[in-house]
């Protein structure tokens, strides 16, 4: 059922077609901007300078969604004539955030290039459809954020919303996903997400979202190079000309002058192989062992934490360090264990005495600490 509607989701316009930007930066098609539109002065000075480092496609938010009332929420429609003024100076085309069909109406009359779904409205489906009725009989290009919660189903239905009233200039924006849990970047990226969609929908070009998914300015250039090796088609960067006195994520964002660099730093690989969809394959799905290893290190990391606990609890009750009875138990266990999943007991015993002696070593540092 739902591959049968993706399948007519195959004449999605690629990037390249709708932005007819001479832009100096061949790859990737970037949108840089501050946050939110916060005065006029502000919104021109940062939109000259980004055009100054090469940016041709420039992002504000004027109606701001903020998780808790009484924080900026943004200017609202007077900073539409704002992005009018950076069109009429600078030439660059203009993007901004709807959340209603009010908005719609607003920034189409305001000859707005393009706009973006955000993250708490894609996880709505009465707000993405009000938006999608509003759009009906336009073609401007839309970009559509990831729900806060890691949906794909969500997602893909804000796509099909949208590709449903006729808009075909659709891509996706990788923005992270929420999480209670306690990580170094404000949303966690969860690439595997991205890379279903992308399966899902071979023509979808996809952004990546930096600024959203780090939280701090300096995992921007970490992030947007993770992005690149996964061959990202764009990045949408919030940039600012005085980012510590932002409105809103001022810890984010960066100077148009450090973006430059950040851009001028990537490193774009040169195709290793000819053939771009086996490329794309082996690209994604080195990722995804990339990204496995990282939490196969992770997940040993907190195991090593916990056997530390024992070792202080063993010292405390002058326990030795060794009980062979337990350690014969996890070895039995963890065997008929990884049979199951068709894992020689070879493999097994190589693997889990390493890791038993690993952890033999922290003990004995606490016992004789
Ligand atoms: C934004 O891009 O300014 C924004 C509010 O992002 P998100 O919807 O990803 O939180
Ligand atoms: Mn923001």
């Amino acid at each position: 059922m739902a591959k049968a509607k993706i399948k007519y989701m195959n004449d999605i316009e690629n990037l390249t077609a709708w932005f007819n930007t001479s832009t100096t930066i061949k790859k990737p098609v970037v949108i840089a901007g501050p946050c939110s539109a916060e005065t006029e002065q502000q919104v021109l000075d940062t939109a000259i300078e980004l055009k100054n480092n090469g940016i041709n496609l420039f992002r504000a938010g004027i109606w701001k969604p903020r998780t808790r009332p009484n924080c900026f929420e943004g200017v609202g429609a007077k900073g539409l004539s704002w992005l009018q003024s950076v069109k009429a100076e600078t030439g660059m085309m203009v993007a901004t955030e709807v959340a209603n069909a009010k908005h719609v109406e607003l920034a189409l009359n305001a000859n707005i290039d393009i706009l973006w779904i955000g993250a708490r409205t894609t996880v709505n489906p009465f707000a993405v459809q009000e938006i999608a009725d509003a759009l009906k009989g336009t073609d401007i290009p839309i970009l559509i954020k990831n729900p806060i919660n890691p949906d794909l189903e969500l997602w893909i239905g804000t796509l099909e919303r949208l590709y449903a009233v006729g808009i075909r200039k659709l891509a996706a924006i990788h923005r992270g996903f929420s999480t209670y849990q306690k990580i170094k970047f404000r949303n966690e990226p969860q690439w595997q997400i991205a890379i279903d969609l992308k399966r899902r929908i071979s023509q979808l070009p996809i952004f990546c979202d930096p600024s959203h998914i780090s939280g701090k300015r300096e995992y921007l250039a970490e992030v947007s190079q993770k992005a690149m090796d996964l061959n990202y088609n764009g990045l949408i960067i919030e940039s600012h000309c005085n980012p510590s006195q932002a409105w809103s994520d001022a810890s984010q964002q960066l100077t148009p002058q450090d973006l430059g660099i950040l851009l001028q730093n990537l490193v774009i690989r040169k195709p290793e192989v000819e053939n771009e969809t086996v490329r794309n394959t082996l690209n994604d799905l080195r990722f995804l062992i990339d990204d496995f290893d990282s939490q196969l290190l992770d997940l040993l990391e907190e195991r090593m934490r916990i056997v530390e606990k024992i070792g202080r609890y063993k010292k405390e009750n002058n326990i030795s360090v060794l009980q062979s009875e337990r350690w014969n138990s996890i070895l039995e266990r963890i065997q008929q264990l990884g049979a199951t999943k068709g894992f020689s007991k070879a493999f097994i015993n190589t693997l889990f005495k390493a890791i038993h002696q690993e952890s033999i070593n922290h003990q004995e540092n606490i016992m004789n600490r």
